[in-house]
């Protein structure tokens, strides 16, 4: 059972702002991550402080800086918008990724980037593990066969955004607005390993949210490449995200962000390096092998290595000629 809240409607982001400094507040995008979170009784908000009712906070435009999307913007309409897949396509194939057609009609991009993970530790609340506040994770000696094969704890979570690797790769910037104004950052600088705080995947000020991310178009080729166990719809077990410009047979420049292998999406430079100093075949392999360069796997999820190559090899392979 949910404990009692109260639900506010905000009209502006000045007002979702104020809103959310109140003690207890939680935003609402389309609620299929937090509704779960209360139902599973790891969450109780006092307010629920709701986003999609602030209008125009749902835009998609294009700009003279590349591309704004709204925190409230549907995945559906990411994945489905076809100028932006002309000019982002591995946004649009990340979006696209995710989960089924239902939830991406009801997820938002806001919702999507601020998830919590799914790590069934952390969803029991019988279990009182690291991220929730109490001692050491129960998945060292227990069931980790599907999280981390990097990061070195002490939470061993995955990420679980298809989205986030991707706008990594693409060098998005987040504008998040708080009581005190807004502000911008790189998005790969929002996420935080859990050596630096174990309990939140990101940091927000207090009565922070976020506003709109956008994304540059200088990096013109993108791809996303999903392995999950069930095809229909399910989390990753390992992603590759890369962005970057072709020359000719080879990439000019390169990002290589891995997803569903770290608490964080995670970039191999070394991938990238591969990838640059090669043509786009022969970076195949030295790309795909060194991706997973310094993984430490847990006791059952060393499989997730060779996934994680078959992802990254997936990935370049989908820029060759065809
Ligand atoms: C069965 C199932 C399968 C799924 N599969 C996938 C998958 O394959 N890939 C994937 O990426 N995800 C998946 N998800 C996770 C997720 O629910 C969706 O990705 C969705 O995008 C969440 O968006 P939402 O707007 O509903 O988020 P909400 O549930 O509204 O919010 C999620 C969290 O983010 C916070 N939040 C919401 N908006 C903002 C904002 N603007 N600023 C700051 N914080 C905010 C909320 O307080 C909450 O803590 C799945 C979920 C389910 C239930």
């Amino acid at each position: 059972m949910t404990s009692p809240f109260t639900f506010w409607d905000a009209r502006t982001a000045e007002e979702a702002a104020a809103l959310l400094s109140k003690k207890g507040a939680m935003a609402l995008g389309g609620g299929v991550d937090l509704l779960g979170e209360m139902k599973e009784g790891i969450r109780a908000p006092e307010h629920i402080v709701n986003l999609r009712s602030i209008p125009g906070l749902d835009k998609i435009q294009k700009t003279d800086r590349g591309w704004r999307v709204g925190a409230t913007a549907l995945l559906t309409d990411i994945a489905d918008h076809a100028d932006l897949r002309k000019d982002l396509p591995g946004f649009a194939e990340s979006a696209e990724a995710v989960a089924t057609p239902q939830i991406r009609n009801q997820g938002t991009i806001g919702g999507n980037l601020a998830q919590r993970p799914r790590c069934w530790y952390y969803r029991a609340a019988e279990f009182a593990c690291v991220k929730k506040g109490g001692k050491g994770c129960p998945a060292e000696k227990g069931e980790n066969r599907y999280l981390a094969i990097f990061g070195d704890g002490p939470c061993h979570i995955v990420h679980p955004s298809d989205c986030a690797p991707m706008l990594v790769a693409l060098d998005a910037r987040l504008f998040l607005r708080g009581p005190d104004g807004a502000r911008d950052l790189p998005i790969a600088d929002f996420y935080e390993l859990p050596s630096k705080n174990a309990l939140c995947e990101f940091t927000l000020k207090p009565g922070e949210f976020i506003e709109a991310v956008e994304i540059p178009t200088a990096l013109p080729r993108s791809t996303y490449v999903k392995i999950r166990e069930k095809d229909s719809f399910d989390f990753a077990i390992a992603a590759c995200a890369i962005a970057g410009k072709i020359d000719g047979d080879h990439f000019t420049d390169a990002r290589v962000v891995l997803g569903g292998v770290a608490p964080v999406p995670w970039r191999s430079v070394t991938a990238e390096a591969n990838l640059r100093k090669n043509t786009i075949a022969d970076a195949v392999e030295p790309a795909s092998n060194s991706a997973t360069d310094g993984a430490r796997p847990m006791s059952q999820n060393a499989w997730k290595i060779p996934m994680t190559k078959a992802a990254v090899a997936r990935a370049i392979r989908s820029f060759l000629p065809r």
